[in-house]
């Protein structure tokens, strides 16, 4: 009975996914050699017509980290749905990877949204961790509504989250099935760049904790190989970034 369900659960994520559409949105850039470190958030079309927002870019208050030069802004999150004809309330989910301030910037806009975190990392954020201050008003917003997740989460047919731990506490990737293309892996923070994409990669930019962030990159990399992922998007690669289709362009 329980190996019924299990396969007809797997099946139903490989074939009756409920996604038509993933959308790429670069809504600003790092000018860093050779090919810049893009900030990207994410939106998803699904075939009943909702859509479901993966995190919210950077505000334009931004101040780069110590060392880095300042972000060139491109069109928000806000003006970049504008482009398809959407509005902060026609997003119905908004999937927050991680709290992080290039990931947070325009959260409070998405007030209809169910907004979809790890509870690790809220409870860390909450409990006033430096690393999440500077955009709290934006994801610590009373007309949020959160749902709290402990661990890897089926959220609709075709589309998981993952938690991938060790960039922050509670940090999560995205698993997802398109219907013509197949299943793509935003690996987000977990996986900042290609060359990171390996069972001893070092600890990067910011990564919380080392042994962490390496046991989800060993996680990553077993799931893109037993679920035969066609794509895995990293997270800030600039080189990477400019292969990829962007919107108004979209993956199908
Ligand atoms: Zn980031």
């Amino acid at each position: 009975m329980q190996d019924n369900r299990n396969g007809a659960q797997q099946e139903s994520f490989t074939e009756h996914s409920a996604l038509q559409r993933l959308y790429l949105m670069e809504v600003a850039t790092l000018p860093i050699p050779p090919a810049g470190l893009p900030i990207p958030c994410y939106l998803l079309e699904t075939r009943d017509g909702k859509h479901i927002l993966i995190d919210s870019g950077i505000p334009a208050d931004f101040v780069s980290p110590p060392g880095m030069p300042p972000a060139q802004h491109g069109k928000n999150v806000v003006e970049q749905l504008a482009m398809l004809g959407l509005q902060p309330a026609s997003i119905d989910m908004l999937i927050c990877t991680h709290l992080d301030v290039d990931h947070t910037g325009y959260h409070s806009q998405f007030t209809n949204a169910e907004l979809i975190l790890q509870r690790a990392e809220y409870e860390i954020a909450c409990s006033g961790h430096p690393r999440f201050a500077s955009t709290r008003q934006q994801w610590d917003h009373s007309a949020l509504r959160y749902r709290l997740l402990d661990g890897d989460t089926e959220l609709l047919p075709g589309l998981k989250v993952l938690k991938t731990s060790g960039h922050t506490s509670g940090h999560q990737s995205v698993l997802l099935q398109l219907p013509r293309m197949g299943k793509v892996l935003l690996a987000i923070d977990a996986i900042l760049w290609q060359h990171s994409f390996r069972p001893d990669r070092e600890k990067e930019l910011l990564d919380e904790d080392e042994a962490e962030a390496r046991a989800s990159t060993i996680k990553l990399l077993e799931v893109a190989e037993h679920e035969h992922v066609a794509l895995t998007v990293f997270g800030h690669d600039g080189q990477q970034w400019q292969t990829l289709k962007k919107l108004p362009a979209y993956y199908e």
